[in-house]
């Protein structure tokens, strides 16, 4: 039995400690931190069959950037996986895309885990495989606020303003599905399976 924190992006109506309560927003209105919460649920009823899994939040409400990694930390996770979805100006990006913290070298952990939920979560969504990209210092990923051994990515699952698998359905529509979503979970669910 492994412990596994899942970090639902986002949260609430106010910004808390580096944290927005919400990032990306859909044409018809849904939010980004609604379907982080959505699936990070879902990923949950997944992993708890047979892991510790802990929650950075379970309902509607934002919580610091350091507050969700020392979930991390403080339970010694094994996996730390923060759940996001893109949004854009151009309606027509889509991709999947995976973050690590900068310099993460090919053969670290937090490497591996997020090359196993790239494929993965491409392998559902079936979108442009953007690749693992680490340029950005997300404080949720940084190694200050976590242990060493914890294994930490954050997913971007796609851009919610953007197209589904073919122009006629947005993506957003497509989020509506909720086998569509169980399929997401799965993936990230069996990535961090793989991982482990
Ligand atoms: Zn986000």
């Amino acid at each position: 039995m492994a412990i596994i924190v899942i970090d639902a992006g986002h949260g609430g109506d106010t910004k808390v400690g580096g944290s927005s309560a919400n990032n990306a927003t859909a044409p018809e209105g849904t939010l980004e931190k609604d379907l982080t919460l959505d699936i990070a649920k879902r990923v949950q009823r997944i992993l708890s069959a047979m892991h510790d899994v802990r929650m950075t939040r379970q309902t509607d409400v934002n919580v610091g950037i350091a507050a969700r990694a020392h979930v991390a930390r403080d339970a010694a996770a094994d996996v730390f996986l923060s759940i996001h979805f893109n949004g854009f100006s151009n309606p027509n990006v889509q991709g999947t895309e995976t973050l690590v913290w900068p310099g993460t070298g090919p053969t670290e952990k937090s490497y591996v885990l997020a090359n196993l939920v790239q494929k993965a979560t491409v392998g559902v969504t079936g979108y442009r495989d953007r690749g693992i990209k680490d340029e950005r210092r997300l404080g949720v990923l940084n190694p200050q606020n976590h242990l060493a051994k914890t294994a930490r990515c954050l997913v971007e699952i796609s851009f919610i303003t953007g197209p589904g698998k073919t122009n006629a359905e947005s993506d957003e529509r497509r989020l509506k599905d909720a086998r569509y979503k169980d399929s997401i979970a799965e993936a990230l669910a069996e990535a961090i399976e793989a991982y482990l």
